[in-house]
């Protein structure tokens, strides 16, 4: 698929802004791996695509690194003020939708083989199966946040022109379709 394709794949599926980064561009440190261990968003440990259920930082990492490319886009949205957890959390549901989405319409192209990470854990099902230790209940769908794969989003995010943070009262959110040679 061209660059451009994509960039309209990730917009028409409720992206604010899109760019196709080459495999160099992704920065990675096994460093996140202590990162989600402090726990700040509770996902850790209570969510199959989250560490260290996801797997390996190690591997993941390896898995990125096998892509030459990636569509990395990211969504934002208004918070009534820095403290607004309720708005983050929807802010982060509807995320979720639109990588959802992106991933659907990347099915529905006949996108090869590819590795889709979002944000801040799977958040497909309400209640994730792993916190009442049950398998995973869509494991063709489930993905898992970038940071669970070592990537370092901030640092990513620096040779394009999609910014870290929008403004005050806003949450950005990010995600990463990485493309095999094929994609
Ligand atoms: S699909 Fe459901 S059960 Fe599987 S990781 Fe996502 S939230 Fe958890």
């Amino acid at each position: 698929m061209k660059d451009e394709q994509l960039l309209r794949l990730a917009l028409d599926n409720g992206a604010a802004k899109a760019a196709v980064i080459p495999q160099s561009a992704v920065v990675l440190s096994a460093s996140f791996f202590d990162i989600c261990k402090a726990n700040q968003c509770g996902n850790f440990g209570k969510c199959w695509m989250c560490p260290p259920d996801v797997g390996p930082i190690e591997e993941l990492m390896a898995r990125v690194r096998a892509y030459p490319r990636g569509l990395l886009y990211q969504t934002i949205a208004p918070l009534e003020d820095s403290f607004d957890i309720e708005g983050m959390g929807a802010a982060g549901k509807a995320h979720a939708k639109v990588s959802q989405n992106i991933e659907t319409a990347a099915r529905a192209a006949g996108l090869g083989d590819h590795f889709h990470l979002s944000a801040g854990g799977c958040r497909l099902c309400p209640r994730c199966a792993k916190v009442d230790d049950l398998p995973c209940r869509h494991p063709d769908r489930a993905l898992p946040p970038m940071e669970g794969a070592g990537i370092d989003v901030y640092r990513t995010t620096k040779s394009t022109d999609l910014k870290y943070i929008n403004g005050p009262n806003t949450v950005t959110y990010f995600g990463l379709l990485l493309l095999g040679a094929e994609g």
